[in-house]
């Protein structure tokens, strides 16, 4: 069976006429253009496929209906929230996309520090209603436009706040989610008593099933509701700023200090770590900037913070102020510390100079100036203009990843940003910004740990020439990656999730590959763990599977 009118008009019925479209106007905005956003499977120009309907559900009941129906009909679902990512797009042409909008109630439950949460509401609104209550919310990476629930249950989440306040795979409570089957499930204090500030019982966790590290990518069916752990907030219940959109300044958030910390070599930027991880000091701590290149970011604040146009750049990086200090940072990170009480404040002040001494580095002068500062702490802890990715040529991906511990990646930061650097010389389409434009999180971890890093590559995602070039850079990082046992580039993460022209896998196909890897026995066990939550196989294939009579042969 497949999509067809009576399947259209019974989805009408589900949520209402106006809830459901399968005009192309409207289906068509349902296509991510996989070169310019969160892919992971690289930059190509192509596109998803565009779904047959687009529905809008407004209530988990409604949610369920959808899923039978989609059982019944054998027809393909996914659920996205928020669409910053590739991987929330349906992958068939047998398919229908739910978008959550409709879904984005918030509840604060200030005495349990949780937040229980809907799919649409977005990290901006759950951080302004959690301060209100003295309480905050770990943002990930991707910005605070994005989906709470979505990045806690569904993909990563990870951003400077997770090493104060956790990372979304460790903040996930309770959870109500409609399995591919149509059934529900209520995990932890949720399904035992009706309260949400426990996800696990004891036994096997169903979490690591539906949630895992990365997440399922919305292939484990639709969740509809969850609770997150929220961390205590220092700060005023809103925050005063100045400035006008797109730049904003915190205004007298003194409980707060940002500061841009410049190292003289790689081991001291990594001891720094241990060292931050130790003394418990940061609130917030990204290397953030340094996105735009290495040889232009002051030049870029500057521009952002001054209230500049890009045409200005030029003459900026030459300024001999901006670019003495542009020298200073080259190796650098922003942390932002918090005091809960002025003592507070004080003893975290005095150990951060304790450990920037320790390791022979300093503060940077340039982000003192108190304008830059307000725009630095407003801007890491609300992560509110993720435009900035996209602003040198319009597309970018996160390259190396370099996922692992400081001490495994410092070591091989200037080798790969001398990679990058030589294809910038050599490539007309990728931004030359001066190799090394390595970003990310101090921990993707609450408490210190793993890091990564991802090194910006900016091109043009509708110019066929520079999506090639930017692909054949990825094969070398991807080259490096493996040399020094890093496994896969971040921009390959789903290369064996979603084909090149935007459709799914088949089971063949994966088939295929995963007999090949060297422990297939995983991919056999989802199999069966798919088998059982999603027996007709509608959910596409960012589930990896291998069948078992593929891998008894094997
Ligand atoms: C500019 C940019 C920067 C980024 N930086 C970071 C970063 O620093 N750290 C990080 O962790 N990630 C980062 N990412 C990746 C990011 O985590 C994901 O892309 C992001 O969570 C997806 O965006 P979203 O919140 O809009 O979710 P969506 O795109 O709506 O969904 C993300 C995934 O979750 C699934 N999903 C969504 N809603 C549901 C639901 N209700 N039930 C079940 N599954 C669902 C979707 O199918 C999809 O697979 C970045 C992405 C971009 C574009």
């Amino acid at each position: 069976m497949a999509y067809n009118s009576a399947f259209f008009r019974a989805l009408q019925d589900i949520v209402g006429k106006r809830n459901v479209s399968e005009d192309p106007a409207v289906t068509e905005n349902y296509r991510s253009i996989s070169a310019q956003t969160s892919a992971h499977y690289g930059p190509v120009d192509t596109r998803t496929p565009r779904p047959r309907a687009v529905v809008l559900p407004g209530s988990t009941g409604e949610v369920q209906q959808i899923i039978r129906l989609c059982n019944k009909h054998k027809v393909d679902f996914k659920a996205s929230s928020t669409f910053w990512s590739t991987m929330g797009y349906i992958g068939s042409d047998n398919a229908i996309q739910l978008d959550m909008i409709r879904m984005g109630d918030i509840e604060i439950d200030a005495k349990n520090m949780i937040a229980v949460v809907e799919p649409f509401a977005i990290a901006a609104t759950v951080q302004v209603e959690a301060m209100k209550n003295g309480l905050c919310v770990n943002v990930p990476g991707v910005g605070c436009s994005s989906s709470t629930l979505a990045s806690t249950a569904g993909w990563v989440g990870f951003g400077p706040s997770s090493l104060f306040m956790g990372t979304s795979s460790e903040n996930m409570l309770g959870a109500e989610w409609v399995l591919p089957d149509g059934e529900i499930l209520r995990t932890g204090t949720l399904g035992a008593q009706g309260e949400w500030f426990c996800g696990e019982g004891p036994g096997p966790s169903v979490r690591a099933i539906f949630r895992g590290w990365t997440g399922a990518a919305g292939s484990m069916g639709v969740c509809t509701k969850i609770a997150i752990r929220l961390s205590p907030w220092p700060g005023p219940k809103w925050i005063p700023v100045r400035g006008a959109a797109p730049v904003y300044f915190a205004d007298n958030l003194e409980c707060l200090r940002a500061y841009t910390i410049c190292y003289p070599d790689w081991d001291a930027y990594a001891e720094s770590f241990r060292l931050f991880y130790e003394a418990d000091v940061c609130y917030l701590a990204h290397r953030q900037f340094n996105l735009f290149g290495r040889d232009i970011k002051t030049a870029m604040v500057e521009l952002i913070t001054k209230d500049k146009q890009l045409c200005d750049l030029p003459g900026l990086v030459e300024d001999p102020y901006i670019k003495e200090q542009n020298e200073k940072m080259k190796i650098d990170v922003q942390v932002v510390i918090a005091g809960f009480s002025e003592r507070d404040l004080a003893y975290k002040e005095k150990a951060l100079d304790a450990i920037i001494e320790q390791v022979g580095a300093h503060k940077s002068e340039y982000y003192l100036q108190r304008d830059v500062e307000d725009f630095v702490k407003l801007y890491l802890l609300r992560l509110g203009r993720k435009n900035y990715n996209f602003t040198l040529c319009g597309a970018y991906e996160g390259c190396f990843g370099l996922t692992a511990n400081v001490f495994r990646a410092a070591p091989v930061m200037e080798e790969a940003a001398a990679i990058k650097r030589e294809f910038e010389e050599t490539c007309t389409g990728l931004a030359a910004v001066g190799g090394d434009s390595d970003m990310g999180s101090v921990s993707g971890i609450g408490g210190g740990g793993t890091t990564g890093w991802e090194f910006f590559m900016h091109f043009d995602g509708f110019d066929k020439e520079t999506i090639k070039e930017a692909n054949d850079f990825v094969e070398t990082s991807q080259a490096f990656m493996t040399k020094h046992g890093f496994g896969p580039d971040f921009c390959r993460w789903n290369q064996d999730a979603r084909q090149l022209d935007g459709y799914d896998f088949s089971q063949e196909q994966h088939d295929a590959m995963y007999s090949k890897i060297n422990q297939p026995a995983l991919a056999e066990f989802q199999w069966r763990i798919r088998e059982a939550f999603n027996p007709n196989h509608l959910t596409g294939s960012y589930y990896r599977t291998l069948t078992p009579e593929e891998y008894r042969k094997k």
